[in-house]
Formats: structure tokens, sequence, C-alpha cells
């Protein structure tokens, strides 16, 4: 697909959301990112968009705890769920996680798909089989991406994925699993691919 039709190339930033109830109206299909902080996810949204860095990934604390819209051209919507499993984190920092993430994960009617970026080198960590747990019961779309996965031999990646794929079946026979590379471009089109696919096949139910 040319770049001037991918919904990723016109991704462009809508707002910033720290409490439940300042959720935008449910207008458009939503794509959610989530992930342990510091796997990959803001590189990955980069990639998928083509671009270096957006100017709206500051690392401003205040920042780490809000979910961030973008619009995609009018197709959709790429929400940007704020990264989990801070060694530190404060119990209050961690309860306001789950009650914004839960809350949207759980309610969100406009979502119809969910892309979890775990590290190709330590998949299925126990924040990420939770996040997963919380996924089950909507139905929704899974993707994960197996993030940095440049980081692997060509033999490991195939072994992390295989393992990752059989993981997966036993939660979720319809989820997909893929390795990821923002840095090397592994598997960046595939994944937008799928994702716009999700996205078409919202806007014509
Ligand atoms: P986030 O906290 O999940 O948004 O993670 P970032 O996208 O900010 O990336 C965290 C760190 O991992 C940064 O130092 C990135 O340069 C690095 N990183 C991200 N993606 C890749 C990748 O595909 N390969 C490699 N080798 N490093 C990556």
């Amino acid at each position: 697909m040319p770049e001037s039709e991918s919904a990723f190339a016109a991704l462009q930033f809508l707002t910033s959301v720290g409490q439940p109830e300042q959720l935008p109206a449910e207008s458009l299909p939503e794509l959610a990112f989530a992930g342990r902080s510091n796997v990959g996810k803001s590189s990955a949204i980069n990639a998928l968009a083509r671009r270096r860095r957006l100017a709206f990934f500051s690392r401003t604390p205040g920042r780490t705890q809000t979910i961030n819209f973008f619009e995609l051209g009018g197709r959709g919507r790429l929400v940007d769920l704020p990264g989990y499993g801070y060694a530190r984190a404060p119990r209050s920092q961690r309860e306001q996680w789950e009650r914004l993430v839960g809350g949207y994960l759980a309610a969100r009617r406009a979502l119809v798909g969910v892309v979890v970026l775990m590290d190709a080198r330590r998949p299925f960590m126990p924040l990420d089989a939770q996040l997963l747990d919380w996924l089950r019961p909507a139905q929704r779309r899974l993707l994960v991406l197996l993030s940095k996965a440049d980081k692997l031999s060509r033999a490991d990646r195939a072994a992390q994925l295989r393992s990752a794929c059989a993981q997966l079946a036993r939660r979720d026979p319809e989820a997909r699993a893929m390795l990821f590379s923002s840095e090397s471009g592994e598997g960046v089109a595939e994944a937008r691919t799928l994702l716009e696919g999700w996205l078409r096949a919202a806007g014509e139910e």
C-alpha cells in the first residue's frame, strides 16, 4: 500500500487523558498499544508511522500515567496506553494505572483490537499475562509484537516466536504474534497491514 494511503502515515496527536471521565467520545474504531515500560512501544508506534520521533513522546514524568490518543487520518484512532511494570512504582500509581487502563479496556466499545508489545527476549512476564487476562473476556482482536527482535540471533528469534505462538494459542486461538524490530524494520510493514485491515473491517461493520 502506498504511504499516502496508510492510516498510520496520517498519525496526529489528539488528546491526553489522565482520568477515565476525560475519555473522548467513541466516534472512530480504536487500536490500543500496551506494554511494559521500556519495551519499545513508542519506538514501535513511530516505526509504524514512519517517523523518527513524534514530538509528543517527551519523557516528562506526568505523561507516564496518561492514555494518549492519536488520530489515524479519519479511519481510526491509535491509543497509547501508559507503560506498566516499573519495579519501584508506588502502590498508589499502580492503582491509578489499573483504574485508568483496566477501566478503558473493560468498557471501551470503540476498541477493536489491542497490540501488546513484549520483549522478544523475555515475553509473557507476569504483568504481561495479567494484561492478557484482562483482555480475554472482551474478545477483542489481539496482536503480540515481540519487540527488539534485532537483539536475538536468527535461531533464537524463531524459537521465541514458536514459544510465544504456543503460549498465545492456549489463551486466544485467534491471536497473532510477530517478531518486531523498530531498529531493523522486521515486522513493521506486516503489522501495519494487519492493523489497517482491522480498522477497515471495523469501518465496514
Ligand atoms: P517505551 O518505554 O516502551 O515507549 O520504549 P521506547 O520506545 O522509548 O524504547 C526504550 C528503549 O529501547 C530505547 O532506548 C530504544 O532506543 C530501545 N529500543 C526500542 N525499540 C528497539 C528495537 O527495535 N531494537 C533495539 N535494539 N532497541 C530498541
